[in-house]
């Protein structure tokens, strides 16, 4: 499993508020770009995913 941001879904023009929803700080945005998640780091807890009003946080 992983977590993928869907930038369809993502309007890319506001700073991510997932971002600080992470516990152990895996999702990273450029600019207002749509954030990235480092699978390195990410535990899979789905925090984001429950979050994003927008659902483009997903797993896949
Ligand atoms: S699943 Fe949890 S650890 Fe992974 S990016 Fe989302 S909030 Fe962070």
């Amino acid at each position: 499993m992983q977590i993928n941001v869907d930038k369809k879904r993502c309007p890319q023009n506001h700073p991510c508020p997932a971002v600080r929803v992470c516990p152990v700080k895996a999702i990273r945005q450029k600019g207002f770009e749509a954030p990235v998640v480092d699978e390195k780091v990410c535990i899979q807890c789905k925090k984001c995913i429950k979050f994003c009003p927008m659902k483009a946080i997903q797993e896949k």
